[in-house]
């Protein structure tokens, strides 16, 4: 798994320690070890009684062991506990391996309050989309399950759901990253350019169950960084590993945006220059062999509605 082996590591020997514990006292009780582990006394300071606190560090969203669970009469903040004389995790997933999880998605820090339980749609009239993402998102199972790729107009509040998806996805012990598509290509060019031999670097973006990108075809990338952005994408595929993507760009393109593309682009000011961008279909920004490699392993939504940020 690729949520840090270090941690992972960190947990057996936790978990050795704490099987040798009830070797060695097996019959003996202990009077001030309490029955429960705080994960069940509902705490109002945890995200959702998970154990677990988020706060924004730097432009992240960082997480970590609620103090109810820390002072913790029974596990003592180690989420694991003796139980019929073998050690089991005091709730699944254990909040330690979903704090490695969020600590490694990068999910942005504007959206630490995203909850996906409240979203709402994209618009008033667009109830049936609504459901069929939903639909899909409540039956995402790592692995097994197909895409998503959703493109609509900037403002509709995308990378809030992407963020809102991948909080939820981390709570449920899924390991998720999130990045922005510029972000990404960069991340690639300088793992190819400084890493040529070894690309270890690349493995969270290869092996995380659920990769998340956000502005999906934004930046002038080259031939280059498409295609390697490309086989990064092929790679996950093969290993049938899913992608979501969002995109402010058109899936298909079509007569009445190329004119729109035209006439701005006969205009040679710097801002229809610019506009006419916002009209290319998303194969032309990613090239067609990305964009037909998302399109057939993903379910694609073309959301409408108003400008959330303009209400
Ligand atoms: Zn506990
Ligand atoms: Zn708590």
């Amino acid at each position: 798994m690729s949520v840090s082996s270090s941690q992972d590591q960190a947990t057996a020997r936790l978990r050795e320690r704490l099987q040798r514990m009830v070797g060695d006292h097996a019959g003996s009780t202990n009077p001030r070890r309490s029955d429960a582990c705080a994960l069940k006394s509902k705490c109002q300071t945890c995200w959702n009684h998970s154990g677990v606190v988020l706060e924004a560090k730097a432009s992240t969203v960082h997480a970590q062991l609620c103090d109810c669970v820390k002072s913790c009469g029974l596990c003592a903040g180690s989420c694991m506990a003796p139980k019929n004389g073998a050690v089991t995790d005091c709730a699944q997933p254990s909040p330690r391996r979903v704090i490695a999880i969020i600590n490694e998605a990068r999910i942005p820090a504007r959206y630490i309050d995203a909850d996906i339980s409240k979203f709402e749609g994209f618009s008033a009239n667009e109830r049936s989309q609504k459901t069929t993402l939903m639909n899909w998102f409540k039956s995402l199972v790592p692995g097994k399950s197909s895409g998503l790729l959703l493109s609509g107009p900037v403002g509709l509040g995308k990378s809030w759901l992407l963020s809102a998806m991948a909080k939820h996805l981390a709570f449920q012990g899924i390991s998720v990253r999130y990045a922005d598509f510029f972000q990404l290509v960069h991340e690639l060019r300088d793992a190819y350019a400084n890493d040529l031999a070894d690309k270890s670097s690349l493995k969270p973006l290869q092996n995380v169950d659920v990769l998340i990108i956000d502005e999906l075809g934004k930046g002038r990338n080259t031939e280059w960084e498409l295609s390697v952005a490309d086989s990064l994408i092929s790679e996950r595929y093969n290993g049938n590993k899913c992608v979501i993507a969002a995109t402010n760009y058109p899936l298909k393109g079509g007569d009445q945006a190329n004119r729109q593309i035209d006439y701005l682009r006969a205009d040679h000011s710097a801002t229809n220059q610019m506009n006419a961008q916002t009209f290319e279909p998303l194969s032309q920004r990613i090239g067609s062999r990305m964009f037909s490699r998302l399109y057939e392993n993903c379910l694609c939504l073309e959301i409408s509605g108003s400008d959330r940020r303009r209400r």
